[in-house]
């Protein structure tokens, strides 16, 4: 517990309390010293594991006996902040580690210590093995939507600022993973529970059923420009591409895995008997698909790297169903 001074270390007499610049301060009046207060550098450390768990410490010793928190202690004031976060976090929780980045600095009052200013840092584990030590009971990893409530308010917020730093990159992770599964070296991790994920870009494939005349309006302007010479051929292909955008919503969706692909021989022998050459047919697909990327992502306003990735993430869940119905177009045409 933080002692109150009594004696002046100027004069030797008795401390008295004042007003001093609007703030009741510790006052000599003999001597006139004011002795301000200044908080105390406290260094704490988060430290995630690749489930996305945080490391806590149960606390042995008053104030907030049992609670659990960051591993925590006050800087020395011959030592770096940032090492006393890495000595408290290998004295309490047995890991070594290195730190990354600053998260969160909180100046707090606290009714046991006095002033703190509390610096948290992100640290990556590099070594030691996870068991209590020092002044911790418990040593372990929770999941880190999941944690106790927390002896520190500091530490609550400085996890939530942690969060909030990482969640655009642990989204994009989880739906990189899901539209490349077969990469074995990214490990499947994920915030929310298996089954329950979704494509970033999924809020994009909704646009599809709404706007199939507006889609087919740009297609048509793309092959009056682009190639001038199928306008007679306009009807036919309109007709096609609103194939394509209804079978798309489907195959994107996984409403169904082999849903309507292969009426795509159908569309070829159509291409076919209307006397399309496959080279028009090739380059009538490749406008498809632009003009329907560029609709998706027209008037988006790219505020963060989530937006980013998401419209490239529909642009290659598209390339990959075109390149499926080409398949079957080309087949249709050939039989
Ligand atoms: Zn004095």
């Amino acid at each position: 517990m933080k002692k109150k001074k009594e004696y002046c270390c100027f004069c030797g007499s008795r401390i008295d309390r004042s007003d001093i610049d609007g703030k009741i301060r510790d006052f000599c009046p003999s001597c006139r010293a004011v002795f301000y207060e200044n908080p105390l550098p406290v260094a704490s450390s988060i430290v995630v594991n690749e489930n996305r768990e945080i490391l806590l410490v149960k606390r042995k010793k008053d104030p907030y006996k049992d609670m659990w928190c960051l591993p925590i202690g006050f800087a020395e004031a011959d030592e770096e902040v940032k090492d006393a976060a890495l000595r408290e976090l290998e004295e309490e929780a047995g890991v070594k580690g290195e730190v990354l980045r600053i998260i969160d600095v909180d100046t707090v009052d606290n009714y046991f210590y006095g002033s703190l200013a509390i610096v948290t840092y992100e640290v990556k584990m590099i070594g030691g093995a996870v068991r209590p030590g020092d002044d911790a009971v418990e040593a372990d990893f929770f999941p880190i939507l999941e944690i106790p409530q927390l002896a520190w308010t500091s530490n609550e917020k400085a996890i939530r600022i942690y969060i909030d730093l990482n969640k655009d990159i642990w989204s994009m992770y989880d739906s990189f993973r899901r539209l490349f599964p077969e990469i074995k070296s990214l490990d499947e991790i994920s915030l929310r529970a298996k089954g329950k994920r979704t494509f970033l870009s999924d809020v994009l494939v909704k646009l599809i059923d709404s706007d199939i005349e507006s889609i087919n309006g740009k297609l048509c302007a793309e092959i009056s420009s682009a190639v001038p010479g199928l306008k007679s051929k306009m009807d036919i292909i309109l007709d096609a591409n609103k194939k394509v955008l209804r079978s798309i919503q489907y195959w994107l969706n996984r409403k169904s895995d082999t849903l309507g692909i292969e009426e795509f021989v159908t569309t070829g022998k159509e291409f076919r008997e209307s006397g399309l050459p496959l080279p028009d047919i090739i380059t009538v697909m490749a406008l498809s698909r632009k003009s329907l990327w560029l609709h998706l992502v027209e008037g988006r306003i790219f505020t963060s790297p989530l937006e980013i990735y998401s419209t490239l993430e529909i642009n290659n869940r598209i390339i990959f169903f075109y390149d499926k119905i080409n398949y079957f177009i080309t087949l249709g045409y050939s039989e």
